[in-house]
């Protein structure tokens, strides 16, 4: 169950989280029409810092535009209301919703006047894929589901109607006893995960799939590729068959959710010699921004003033 909150954030107030309803004929639970954005607020020695609140804003603003959403305020009044929702509900560390979606006032996917609207939500979230997936990491399998593909519902729009794709990912995993499951594109390549993106190791290079193999645009992907370099690791997007999950030595997922979860077995084979030296030193770089060990250098700690 959800953690609740005290406030969200609607169209430009903050009001207490459970008038924060909306009505059942809502285009976007109607359609899938609700651009959206998943971050995290974590605490830090210097206050609680949302990670990368401004990459988050502009991917929302690109999903929204795609399907006609209107945004009714600009990129800085939202970045400032999402400091101000994890600030006034007195959250330390939080995973942060924000919706921009289509309201209730017209039927038809075809709606050009349903109401544009906007909320923000905080909340308590711990470890997305269990307590110690982190440290221990997950099994997962390939999926017999597809991901999306790019000619018919762009991936790489973080949409609420994708999110089916996923569901059926999840429950495909569930089924089979695993974590998650591991999604390939329409052509049979390595894509990713029902909610997060996808990264091994081969021969001391990190490799994950490129745009084109029907992927969201992962801010922690980019987030880890940044780091990746800035400790000497060579990097390389590209398309990958199947066959490369069975030969990793290290496999892991990234996402605002997931963090860095390491890939323990995939399809009931070990990965790698169990070994994750990669996975670590990029584990010990991404969550050293958060404790003060890893100088953030570009940026990406966005203060919410508590
Ligand atoms: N892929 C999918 C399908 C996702 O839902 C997510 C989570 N937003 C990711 C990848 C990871 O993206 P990010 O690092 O921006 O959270």
């Amino acid at each position: 169950p959800i953690q609740e909150a005290d406030y969200i954030w609607k169209n430009g107030e903050m009001i207490p989280w459970a008038e924060a309803t909306t009505h059942v004929l809502t285009h976007a639970l109607l359609y899938g029409t609700c651009a959206f954005e998943g971050s995290r607020a974590y605490e830090t020695n210097d206050g609680t810092v949302v990670f990368r609140n401004d990459a988050h804003v502009e991917r929302l603003f690109y999903s929204a535009r795609m399907y006609g959403i209107g945004i009714k305020y600009t990129e800085d009044e939202i970045i400032e209301a999402t400091r101000r929702t994890v600030r006034e509900n007195g959250l330390k560390s939080a995973y942060i919703r924000t919706n921009a979606y289509l309201g209730y006032g017209e039927m038809s996917p075809a709606a050009a006047n349903a109401p544009d609207d906007f909320v923000i939500a905080a909340f308590p979230w711990g470890r997305y894929m269990g307590a110690d997936a982190i440290e221990k990491g997950v099994d997962v399998a390939v999926s017999s589901w597809r991901r999306l593909a790019g000619s018919t519902i762009p991936a790489g729009a973080k949409l609420a109607g994708n999110y089916l794709s996923s569901r059926l990912i999840a429950m495909e995993a569930r089924r089979a006893g695993v974590t998650e499951g591991i999604g390939l594109s329409h052509e049979g390549l390595l894509s990713e995960a029902g909610s997060a993106n996808l990264f091994l190791v081969k021969g001391g290079k990190l490799m994950t799939p490129p745009f084109s193999s029907s992927i969201l645009h992962g801010i922690t992907r980019a987030s880890i590729i940044t780091l990746a370099k800035d400790l000497g690791i060579e990097v390389v997007e590209q398309e990958m068959p199947r066959e490369m999950l069975y030969g990793a030595d290290e496999m892991f997922f990234t996402g605002t959710a997931a963090e860095i979860t390491p890939i323990r077995q995939v399809d009931g084979i070990e990965v790698g010699k169990g070994e994750r030296s990669i996975t670590s030193a990029l584990q010990k770089a991404f969550f050293g921004l958060f404790d003060g060990t890893t100088e953030d250098k570009w940026g990406w700690l966005d203060r919410v003033g508590n």
